[in-house]
């Protein structure tokens, strides 16, 4: 992508004081963009608003809340004038109990943010795109657990699995509009959300690891995710919609039947 492609955009990030979220609003930042960090942590949205070299605010917004989703485009209308890139970025991991007692209340908690969350998102930036007679572009953070399912932490997979059918429908929608909808599909990257994940060997913290057995032999950086997630977002990729990219030094491709 040229450098300062995106300058006089504007872009929405959620999830966006930590982790991959945080990366990507420095990356939409280095490349032009005014950013708008949205996170329900509001120290760490400011935190990260005040670290990106160009113009930005900090919203402090839960996902899963209407009326919160309503009030950040608001704030970027508001300081902006309209909203062109939206990184539907924020998720939860939630419990990491067995299905059987898995309660129904966590497991709407963790749809609540992932796909609730990411549905507000993606209608409130086509309200936008609306008004503004104008298209834009989407990207959600899917997860290698878009595309498998696992015993443990079974509503993460469930939810990330319907945030691939958000985007699908969203891209159906959106297409003869010129709006496209992407999803990138991160593998294992050490933030805070993965920090928390059960061990597979019984260690502390197993992410190497887990990481050693995908083809590249290593856990990606939130940098290298937010590399694609700006391309999907961009004009670069023009092309390009309704598509699941997976980002995971490839992890999704691996056998685990015949290594
Ligand atoms: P993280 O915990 O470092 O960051 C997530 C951020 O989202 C935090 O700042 C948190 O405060 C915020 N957040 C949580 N709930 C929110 C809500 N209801 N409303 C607004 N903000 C909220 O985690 P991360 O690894 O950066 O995860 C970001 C996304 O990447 C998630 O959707 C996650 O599922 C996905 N993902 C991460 C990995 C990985 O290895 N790290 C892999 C695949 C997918």
């Amino acid at each position: 992508m040229n450098s300062r492609g995106l300058r006089g955009r504007t872009a929405v990030v959620t999830g966006a004081g930590s982790g991959l979220g945080r990366a990507s609003a420095h990356r939409l930042s280095e490349e032009g963009a005014a950013v708008v960090v949205v996170d329900i942590d509001s120290d760490a949205a400011e935190r990260t608003a005040t670290e990106v070299q160009g113009p930005a605010i900090a919203v402090q917004a839960d996902v899963s809340s209407e009326s919160d989703v309503a009030r950040y485009m608001a704030a970027a209308l508001d300081r902006f004038g309209g909203v062109d890139l939206h990184h539907l970025n924020a998720g939860i991991f939630g419990d990491f109990t067995q299905l059987p007692d898995l309660s129904a209340d966590e497991f709407d908690r963790v749809m609540g943010v992932n796909v609730r969350g990411s549905f507000l998102g993606i209608r409130a930036a086509f309200r936008e795109f609306r008004r503004a007679g104008a298209p834009g572009s989407i990207v959600l953070t899917a997860s290698i657990a878009s595309l498998k399912g696992s015993a443990d932490l079974f509503a993460y997979h469930v939810s990330k699995h319907a945030v691939v059918g958000l985007v699908h429908s969203a891209a159906m929608y959106g297409g003869p509009l010129g709006v496209r909808v992407n999803a990138v599909a991160p593998g294992i990257v050490p933030t805070e959300l993965f920090r928390a994940a059960p061990s597979v060997a019984g260690g502390k913290n197993d992410m190497e690891l887990r990481a050693s057995t995908t083809p590249l032999r290593r856990a990606g950086t939130p940098e290298e995710i937010a590399a694609v997630s700006t391309f999907l977002l961009s004009d670069e990729s023009a092309y390009v919609t309704g598509q699941v990219y997976a980002a995971d030094g490839g992890a999704s491709i691996v056998n685990t039947v015949r290594p």
